[in-house]
Order: structure tokens, then C-alpha cells, then sequence
């Protein structure tokens, strides 16, 4: 049986973006422009502390994208 460990995930896609979302992110949307950044900015996102990708248990905070970008 084969598992799921195929979807490995080396770079993480923005919060709200759709890569994100069919990765299991629980991030919100809207707020994050659909992967855009928080009110168009490119580097701020909101993050969902039950995300698990982006969450880390502490609740909402700010998410500084690194490396990844998906203009
Ligand atoms: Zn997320």
C-alpha cells in the first residue's frame, strides 16, 4: 500500500494561495489575497494556528514568505 509521502513539500506555498489549500492549508483566504500577501503586501500573510503547514500552535502571527513565490 502506498502511503502519501510523495507530497513532500519543499517549498511552502503562500498561505491562502491555492497550492497552499491543496496542501491542507487552513489559512484564511481572503486576508492573505489568495496567496497575494495581507492587503496586497507580498510579504505579510496571516496564518491560521491549525494550518498544518504554516501553523505553529501560537495562534495568529505574521508569516514572512521566504524563497518561495508564485507571481
Ligand atoms: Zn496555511
Amino acid at each position: 500500500m502506498e502511503t502519501d509521502m510523495r507530497r513532500m513539500i519543499t517549498i511552502v506555498p503562500s498561505p491562502g494561495s491555492d497550492a497552499a489549500i491543496a496542501l491542507g492549508c487552513t489559512c484564511p483566504v481572503l486576508d492573505n489575497g489568495h496567496g497575494r500577501g495581507y492587503m496586497g503586501r507580498s510579504e505579510q500573510f496571516w496564518v491560521s494556528a491549525d494550518c498544518p503547514i504554516h501553523g505553529d500552535g501560537t495562534g495568529h502571527q505574521q508569516y514572512h514568505k521566504e524563497a518561495a513565490d508564485e507571481r
